[in-house]
């Protein structure tokens, strides 16, 4: 399968269509962004792990039970997926406090949930992406009742899953963001990505971040943090 139009280049990634309108390809950049955009930056080798982690990671998931969008990976930065038609939600799951949940609710980061906490915000640059409740889901017209109750199922499974794939390799899954998209008979998948881009990962001894909060907040070390989990977790799965 080879890369047509150029459909879309988002902040971390570029869309192609391919021979088959089903099928899309996506290529993995090694630019990052943060702040809604404010704030850009290059992470070397990025695209490449991102690609291999998210790839391995929805593997494990689609042979645990969940949908994903995963066809094949072609190349270092380029995977084959399923083409969705996006909700555009950003799913949220967290199991720690830490980031716009510690900021906005005066909580100090790494408060533990009893529970995990599931969140939903608008992926919506221009607004700045709001957050949404089951009602303003509806309202807007985002996604159905049955289906925000699968998104709900499915975001939570995916947590027990990557939580327990990340206690093999020694670090802790302290939240996320996913997600999910409509194919044309309408069945909901997990889509996008699952990296350090956007998951928080901290080291289970040390609490050390792994994760993109080293190029939000100016820690140094990126690289090699992305390298360290990439590795962590081929050895571990
Ligand atoms: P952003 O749009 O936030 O800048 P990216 O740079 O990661 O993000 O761009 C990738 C885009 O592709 C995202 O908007 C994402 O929602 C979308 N996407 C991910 N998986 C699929 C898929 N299987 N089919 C269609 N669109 C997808
Ligand atoms: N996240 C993401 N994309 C976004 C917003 C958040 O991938 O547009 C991820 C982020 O990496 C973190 C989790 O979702 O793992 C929760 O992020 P939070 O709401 O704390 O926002 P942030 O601190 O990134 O503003």
């Amino acid at each position: 399968m080879e890369k047509q139009k150029l459909l879309y280049e988002g902040k971390a990634k570029k869309v192609y269509a391919t021979q088959d309108p089903k099928l899309l390809i996506v290529a993995y950049k090694d630019d990052a962004t943060a702040f809604n955009g404010q704030k850009k930056g290059t992470i070397q080798g990025k695209g490449a792990i991102n690609n291999r982690m998210t790839n391995l990671l929805m593997a494990r998931l689609e042979r645990e039970g969940i949908p994903t969008h995963l066809v094949e990976e072609l190349s270092d930065r380029e995977t084959l997926v399923k083409k969705v038609s996006i909700i555009p939600v950003e799913v949220i799951v967290r199991n720690i406090a830490a980031g716009s949940f510690s900021k906005r609710y005066g909580v100090e980061e790494g408060l533990e949930f009893d529970a995990p906490t599931l969140e939903f915000s608008y992926k919506n640059d221009a607004l700045g992406d709001p957050l949404l409740n089951d009602d303003h889901i509806f309202a807007l017209g985002l996604a159905s009742r049955e289906e925000l109750a699968l998104v709900r199922k499915y975001a939570l499974d995916v947590n027990r899953l990557l939580k327990e794939i990340w206690r093999a390799c020694g670090v802790i899954l302290v939240d996320f963001k996913v997600e999910f998209g409509r194919l044309e008979n309408g069945t909901i998948v997990l889509a996008d990505e699952i990296s350090p881009d956007t998951c928080r990962l901290w080291d289970a001894k040390t609490r050390e971040k792994l994760d993109k909060d080293r190029f939000r907040r100016d820690l140094g070390g990126v690289e090699a943090a992305y390298a360290q989990v990439m590795e962590r977790l081929a050895k571990g799965l």
